[in-house]
């Protein structure tokens, strides 16, 4: 586990990380997302040591690395945090045989000779690099350098292993496999990994957990469904691709469900915690995918007069790769993801008037 605490860090009067808390859970990988520019890099410079907060506790499974305990500082050194760390390029030594890269890490920590070719050996064999043991660096792809890199990382079995954008080196046509072996080492090894991207795909194949960095500090830290069906800020919401609307909660009808006036409209989501919202101004967030469009407007279907339909005109369609993306203008745009098979049905076009709906449960709601 890592937890950092009230963590600050300005460059020249900039703050980039701006009182920032946040847990990592043990043995899972957490994806570090956010924007470029946002401070991922830098996050990750603190953790391991190479770079000192303004302010700020890291602690890893529970011991302080950093931080201010009563009068006494403490700053670990980097090797004395036991952090593999993999850089967005990889920071192999040219001069150096893929074998003795690996090796390197292993000779500070005083191991027998037997113990340092047993570590070399298996870390060879987990990144499927054996038979590259006596090559050199540029002998090998960007991804077989990557995973060069990995197994050097690994090899010194630390607590934690930090990947900076660990795919972006990798030739565009094996970043895939290179993912998917990368996952997969990761999973075998248990360890407590931090996943740095900017890219919400990568983080949602990579990761158990995706911490979300925006204006210095951790915006949402959730598994892959609470960042996806529960974002809990408008920042979150934009960075998901859902969509937003505003409204304001009025009142509660029959104990599952409360009233929300949008933009003329009336809606009804289901919360658990809805009473506390009534009078508030609230943001409510639905997935594209969650959005059924037709081109007849849909009866009534339940007991109330409120149906979750809006009327909008279709202003966008974008295929994609397994499904279409349709845009509708309902007084601002609201995209939708199609099937091809209700698209074939629906038989619908730029301009045309439809109808969207939604069912209560699918809206997420904040204030
Ligand atoms: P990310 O990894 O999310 O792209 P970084 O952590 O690399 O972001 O950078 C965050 C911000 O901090 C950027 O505006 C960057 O220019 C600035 N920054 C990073 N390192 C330094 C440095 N050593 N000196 C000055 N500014 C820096």
């Amino acid at each position: 586990m890592i937890k950092i605490e009230t963590l600050s860090k300005s460059f020249n009067e900039k703050k980039v990380l701006n009182n920032l808390n946040v847990e990592i859970q043990k043995n899972k990988i957490t994806a570090l997302l956010g924007p470029n520019g946002s401070g991922k890099t830098t996050l990750l410079n603190i953790i391991a040591g190479l770079l000192n907060p303004d302010q700020g506790n890291i602690y890893i499974n529970n011991l302080m690395v950093h931080g201010t305990i009563g009068t006494k500082k403490v700053n670990l050194k980097p090797f004395e945090r036991q952090i593999g760390y993999v850089f967005q390029t990889n920071a192999l030594f040219p001069h150096m045989k893929i074998q003795d890269n690996i090796t390197y890490g292993l000779k500070s920590l005083h191991l027998s000779k037997a113990e340092i070719k047993k570590r070399t050996n298996t870390m060879l064999k987990l990144v499927d690099l054996t038979e590259y043991a006596q090559a050199y660096p540029n002998q090998l792809s960007g991804g077989q350098q990557q995973r060069a890199a990995l197994a050097r990382s690994l090899a010194t079995e630390p607590q934690i292993i930090l990947l900076d954008e660990p795919v972006s080196a990798v030739d565009p046509q094996y970043k895939e496999t290179f993912r998917q072996e990368l996952k997969k080492y990761l999973q075998t090894l248990e360890i407590t990994t931090i996943y740095v991207t900017h890219n919400l795909n990568e983080a949602f194949m990579m990761a158990d957990n995706i911490a979300i960095l925006g204006n210095g500090h951790i915006e949402q830290i959730g598994n892959k469904k609470e960042i996806f069906d529960k974002p809990q800020s408008e920042y979150v919401a934009k960075f998901t691709g859902t969509n937003i609307l505003k409204g304001k909660a009025t009142k509660q009808q029959n104990k599952q469900h409360i009233q929300i006036e949008t933009n003329n409209n009336t809606l009804l989501t289901t919360t658990s915690t809805n009473t506390e919202l009534i009078g508030k101004n609230v943001t409510i967030t639905i997935k594209p995918e969650d959005i059924t469009l037709t081109t007849k407007k849909p009866t009534n279907t339940n007991n109330s007069n409120i149906t979750n339909t809006l009327q909008g005109t279709i202003t966008e369609i974008i295929q994609m790769h397994s499904t279409t993306q349709i845009t509708v203008d309902i007084g601002f745009p609201i995209k939708t993801k199609i099937t091809p098979t209700m698209i074939k049905k629906l038989e619908a076009t730029i301009g045309d008037t439809v109808y969207i709906t939604f069912n209560p449960s699918t809206l997420n709601i904040f204030t």
